[in-house]
């Protein structure tokens, strides 16, 4: 088996769950080899300090469909699950958590769906069994605001069980915690994405990683989002609208300053706070406008320094790999 490409990879990041892992295995196998397609299952290990690292290579041993990666210390989530899907050689890549929440059952699903012609479905975990204040209150907030400013319309964006098409996933860099967006930066470079409700348990062993600060990241992630969604090549625009919107205010403050000075007879334009607001929101604007400048510099330098294009091309017909030419260039 070690010798034929599997068509499917699942990728599991692992940190201290090695209560779980036999049953998760167990029950895994039992879903993959029920489909009759090659499959490989790479449990990536986030520097665990339990037994997980011992489990998972009594797993591996004798069994080449089962692949091993141990990271050096913790690295995080996005982290492990990057690693895993680096070595992952299927064209699909099922991503779920190692922590048994996640039910390998509900993979033959997500691969029906793919095949409906998807690029990246992803699960709704519909009842979820989390704690109502510190996990499923701020993921419904987070997924209301994430839906409405992405486009992407999931109510689940949080949910790690997902089914994606490998040259999508490996078209996007991920950063900090930001594992939760693989959908939406998916839909930006063109993906066609989908969701199927899945089932979700309660953690039985080992402890969550995510406390309620840990959540609250998500939020500041939104604004990070927004940047590079809308306006990676084009970051004047962004920061240029809020600059002249403030030169605007100044405008009007000035506008009325003037007004007075010239209608009435021993009016004082110095003692008008108008006056200074109109001074203030002028430099602000112009200092905004200056860091929407600053920025376009920064983005040719982002593109250009790393050979990023600024389009995602999904298939070449009768046509080289264009990279070849910039090579030649
Ligand atoms: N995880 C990881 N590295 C970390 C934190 C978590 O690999 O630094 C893994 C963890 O083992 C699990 C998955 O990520 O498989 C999700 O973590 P957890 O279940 O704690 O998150 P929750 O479901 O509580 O949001
Ligand atoms: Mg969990």
């Amino acid at each position: 088996m070690s010798e034929m490409i599997p068509e499917i990879s699942v990728v599991l990041p692992v940190y201290n769950e090695a209560e779980n892992l036999q049953s998760l295995h167990d029950n895994l196998c039992g879903v993959l080899n029920g489909l009759g397609r090659w499959y490989e299952i790479i449990y990536c290990d986030d520097g665990s300090t339990d037994g997980s690292p011992a489990k998972l290579r009594e797993l591996a041993s004798g069994n080449p469909a089962v692949r091993v990666l141990l990271l050096r210390r913790n690295f995080g989530q996005t982290a492990a699950i990057r690693a895993g899907v680096d070595h992952a050689r299927g064209d699909i890549v099922v991503l779920m958590d190692a922590d048994l929440q996640n039910d390998p059952a509900d993979i033959p699903n997500l691969l029906e769906r793919l095949d409906e012609g998807y690029d990246i479905v992803s699960g709704w975990r519909r009842k979820r069994q989390d704690p109502f204040f510190t996990k499923v209150l701020p993921s419904k907030i987070a997924n209301w605001l994430i839906s409405r400013i992405s486009g992407v319309k999931l109510h689940d964006h949080g949910c790690t069980l997902k089914a994606y098409r490998r040259d999508v996933l490996s078209g996007i860099s991920l950063y900090g915690e930001m594992h939760r967006f693989i959908s939406i930066y998916g839909h930006w470079i063109g993906a066609r994405v989908g969701e199927v409700e899945v089932r979700h348990h309660p953690r039985q062993g080992g402890k969550s990683k995510y406390s309620l600060s840990k959540s609250m990241k998500v939020f500041l992630d939104i604004p990070v989002l927004v940047l590079l969604g809308r306006f990676l090549t084009r970051p004047v625009h962004f920061f240029g609208a809020i600059g002249m919107g403030f030169n605007f205010a100044g405008l009007i403050c000035a506008f009325f300053v003037l007004y007075e000075k010239l209608t009435e007879v021993d009016a004082k334009a110095h003692r008008n706070p108008l006056l200074l607001l109109a001074i203030f929101f002028s430099l602000v604007g112009i200092q905004i406008i200056m860091i929407g400048l600053l920025a376009e510099l920064m983005t040719r330098v982002y593109h250009e320094s790393q050979n990023k294009k600024i389009y995602v091309v999904r298939e070449r017909i009768n046509l080289p790999d264009g990279s070849e030419n910039e090579k030649k260039r």
